[in-house]
């Protein structure tokens, strides 16, 4: 299926690679792809279910997170286990 790396690009390229959130410039590597409706509670891969954020805004949507984080990656899920699918 639709492998993540491609998915988090097109994202990217839609939001036009800024913060959807406070419109800040984000590097390819820098910007995090975020879920609106959590994996966890049955939200797609879909790119009407993923917006482009910065790392802070990234982690004030996930308290839980804070500190753990790092940009680039995934909302939810490792890259790792991204790529045991
Ligand atoms: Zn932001
Ligand atoms: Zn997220």
């Amino acid at each position: 299926m639709s492998n993540w790396e491609e998915t988090r690009r097109l994202v990217l390229e839609r939001d036009g690679y800024q913060c959807v959130s406070c419109s800040t410039k984000l590097s390819s590597t820098g910007a995090d792809v975020h879920h609106l409706l959590p994996r966890s509670m049955g939200g797609s891969d879909e790119l009407t279910n993923l917006v482009t954020l910065c790392d802070g805004c990234h982690a004030a949507h996930h308290p839980n997170l804070a500190g753990a984080s790092r940009a680039g990656f995934p909302c939810g899920q490792s890259l790792a286990a991204n790529r045991s699918r």
